[in-house]
């Protein structure tokens, strides 16, 4: 998702520029958006994984 030409609605200037604390706020919040939804992917598969060896490791203790 591109927040390129985004326009801020309290400065009516491009977010990406941050000239008011609202474009600075949004800016922030999508940049995080972006990076949260670049890294679950790999995050899932990371807690996934370890699930599995958990599970994998109570069944052969308990069995
Ligand atoms: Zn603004």
């Amino acid at each position: 998702m591109t927040y390129d030409r985004l326009v801020c609605a309290n400065c009516a200037a491009p977010v990406s520029e941050g000239r008011c604390p609202v474009c600075r706020a949004n800016r922030a919040r999508l940049q995080q958006e972006g990076f949260f939804a670049g890294m679950n992917p790999m995050a899932l598969i990371a807690l996934l994984a370890v699930l599995i060896a958990a599970v994998a490791l109570l069944a052969h203790q308990t069995a």
